[in-house]
Order: structure tokens, then C-alpha cells, then sequence
């Protein structure tokens, strides 16, 4: 399967003005084509490439690429090829990717609103990811909420890293033992980012 390649399209048409066929020398009759060609990843545009054309002339239909006209017309057909705009679809994917981008940055904005409120009104069955030390992830899960302590019971497992942490989030992995925290020590710990992340269900 072809999941990057390239394809060009058509983006202009022109005459080139004060120039002569250099085949049957009639007068302005020689029209520049330009094509611009664009990288696809999954047939979606990413990027424009490079453009390129050729000249035709309209009496001897005579074409000539770029390699193979006569200087006087080369300069003319730069020119043309200068001035062809190429549509802005043909950056379709870089469009799409600056969107994500901007998506990714509300979604995270709005994870890390959620979580100062989890953090100000915790709830029993908030589970708060945590770090240990280098390499060492756990998570502890509130059990109790009083007036200014939380009751929480920690996981006996531990994983290498952060990302992973869902995998040992288990309920049996919870022992019956509570340790208790102050709401403050919790806080403190959120602050210096010990505790980085909280999930609610
Ligand atoms: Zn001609």
C-alpha cells in the first residue's frame, strides 16, 4: 500500500506576451502552462513541492519544456511561473496537523482545569498518579474525605513508566491499609508535581 507519494495539478494557464514561437515565429502564440506538484501521505495534500510547465505554441502546437526552450522564453515562462498561485487545499494535512495541534492544547487546558477541581472538592474513588522516585510510578486512591484529611489506600504495585500507569490501576490492587493525608500535604504534593495527574471516574 502507498501511503506517500506525490501528484501535481494544473494552477495556470498564460500567454507569454512580446515573445515568438521560435518553431513557425508567429506572433504571441505561445501559451505556459504551469503545474504544482504536492506530497500526499494517505492521498490527503501535506505540501506543495515544486512547480513546473511547459510552453505550447497555439499555431504549430509545437511544446517545449523547460529544459528544452530557447532563453528569451525561459525568462518569460519563469516569470509566468513566478506569478501561478497554487490552490491552498494542496496544504490540506498541514492544515489538519496545526488543528490537532490547537485541539490537543484546548483538550489539555481543560484536563488540567478538571484536575484543579478534583483537587479542591476530592471525592472517595479519586485516583491520584504519583511519583515515587526516578522510573517509579504508583497510584493512591481515596477511601475517606473529611473536613481537612484525605484517607487513601496506595497500590502495591508500581510500574516504570507514567503512560502506563492504567495498567496497574485495579481495583484489587488497592490494599485495606489507609494512610492519611492532610488536604494541604496534598495540594503540596500537586504543587511540586509528585502527584501528576488525577482521575475521576
Ligand atoms: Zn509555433
Amino acid at each position: 500500500m502507498i501511503i506517500f507519494g506525490s501528484r501535481s495539478v494544473h494552477i495556470n494557464t498564460e500567454q507569454l506576451k512580446n515573445t515568438n514561437c521560435p518553431n513557425c515565429d508567429t506572433k504571441e502564440s505561445m501559451l505556459a502552462s504551469v503545474y504544482r506538484r504536492h506530497a500526499h501521505v494517505f492521498w490527503i495534500p501535506v505540501f506543495p513541492l515544486s512547480k513546473f510547465g511547459a510552453t505550447t505554441c497555439n499555431h504549430c502546437k509545437q511544446t517545449l519544456r523547460t529544459n528544452e526552450m530557447p532563453s528569451y522564453i525561459k525568462t518569460e515562462f519563469k516569470r509566468v511561473k513566478k506569478n501561478s498561485k497554487g490552490p491552498a487545499w494542496q496544504f490540506s494535512g498541514l492544515i489538519l496537523f496545526a488543528l490537532l495541534i490547537v485541539f490537543a492544547g484546548f483538550a489539555s487546558k481543560s484536563d488540567r482545569a478538571s484536575e484543579k477541581m478534583y483537587l479542591e472538592t476530592p471525592l472517595v474513588g479519586d485516583v491520584y498518579e504519583y511519583k515515587l522516585a526516578y522510573s517509579q510510578y504508583s497510584t493512591m486512591k481515596i477511601m475517606q474525605v473529611t473536613t481537612d484529611s484525605i484517607f487513601v489506600s496506595l497500590n502495591d504495585y508500581e510500574i516504570n513508566k507514567a503512560s502506563r500507569i492504567y495498567r496497574i490501576d485495579k481495583s484489587e490492587n488497592y490494599s485495606n491499609k489507609l494512610y492519611v493525608y492532610s488536604k494541604k500535604e496534598i495540594t503540596d504534593m500537586y504543587n511540586s508535581k509528585i502527584i501528576f495527574d488525577i482521575n475521576r471516574e
